[in-house]
């Protein structure tokens, strides 16, 4: 099945203890796309400006994604500045710079409309609803964010999450928008405000995937039946390189495998955080988003295998 996904492309530099990278590809639907690309087709919708390298997209193509949606406009393409010090689960960000962006309205292409999973990577809110009003009827729709918007858009923000079935986040981005110091708590208050799924990244800590239980158990009020939760570990990689991507990654990874399968059951959306962890870990072995389109169907089913080992245990003697 086909997924769409609308988000930043963009050109990255990025410190890190281990080194440092100038004006390399980035972008929330760049790595999530470098993900994806590995489980189903995917059309990508974005902006770049004429200084983008655009024979750097080239791999991207021929791993199956669609760029017919990503125009090429005059002005500076959006530009990102981080860095990371020995904490690497969470960039500092020195600048942004939205160029392009700033004056984006995305425009779907016909043949994008009809994709039956949609993707709203980390961008503007606003664009994110325009982007809502051109799909007709997705079966699943999700959708990520970070601090700067949560600060500067909150309320497009909530609004898009009335329309969108899963919301990724890290922990502190829940923590901020919920305003929620418990993890459980923020992951209840975002699921009250309009999403059936919400994932709650912790870095090299792994991953939450909380849930509303369906209407048949609805019926009780105890609060633990309010909120189902499944949790997956990281993988423990000897050597991060640069953790820039991971969390597209892990949404590429998520979707991509939900998007393959064409399964909502609960069960395979346990398995999508465990296929997302695993992507997630791969973004994170080298700068841009090399590592990831270089990755094989094997390395990748051998990595969610070594999962399956890290977590199974007998329960009881
Ligand atoms: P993450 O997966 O969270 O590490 O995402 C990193 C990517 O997000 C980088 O490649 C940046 O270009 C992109 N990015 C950073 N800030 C923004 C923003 N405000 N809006 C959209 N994309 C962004």
């Amino acid at each position: 099945m086909t997924l769409l996904v609308v988000g930043s492309v963009a050109l990255d530099s990025v410190q890190t203890p281990f080194g440092s990278a100038e004006h390399v590809v980035g972008g929330s639907a760049t790595f999530f796309a470098s993900s994806a690309c590995h489980f189903a087709p995917v059309q990508l919708v974005g902006v770049v400006g004429r200084d983008y390298p655009m024979q750097k997209l080239e791999a991207l193509a021929a791993c199956g994604v669609d760029l017919a949606g990503l125009e090429r406009v005059a002005g500076e393409s959006f530009r990102w500045r981080g860095r990371y010090g020995h904490d690497l689960n969470s960039a500092e960000t020195l600048e942004t710079r939205l160029g392009v962006f700033a004056d984006f309205r995305p425009k779907i292409p016909a043949a994008f409309r009809h994709a039956p999973y949609v993707f709203l990577a980390n961008i503007d809110p606003q664009l994110q609803l325009a982007v809502l009003d051109q799909v007709s009827s997705p079966r699943f729709v999700g959708c990520d964010t970070m601090n700067f918007w949560i600060a500067s858009r909150r309320n497009e923000l909530l609004d898009v999450l009335r329309h969108v079935d899963l919301v990724t986040l890290n922990d502190g981005e829940a923590r901020q928008l919920s305003e929620q110091v418990n993890l459980v708590h923020a992951a209840r208050w975002i699921l009250d405000r309009g999403p059936r799924y919400v994932v709650i990244k912790k870095g090299e800590h792994g991953a939450f995937l909380f849930s509303r239980p369906d209407r048949a158990s609805e019926g009780n009020s105890s609060p633990d039946a309010r909120v189902r939760i499944f949790f997956a570990p990281a993988y423990p990689l000897e050597q991060v390189f640069d953790p820039t991507g991971a969390g597209d990654a892990f949404a590429g990874g998520f979707m991509g495998h939900v998007a393959r399968t064409d399964d909502l059951s609960d069960q395979n959306l346990r398995r999508a955080v465990v296929v997302g962890s695993a992507m997630g870990s791969f973004a994170v072995e080298a700068f841009s988003n090399e590592r990831l389109l270089a990755v094989t169907a094997d390395e990748i089913a051998a990595r969610i295998r070594e999962f399956y080992e890290l977590v199974t245990f007998e329960n009881g003697r």
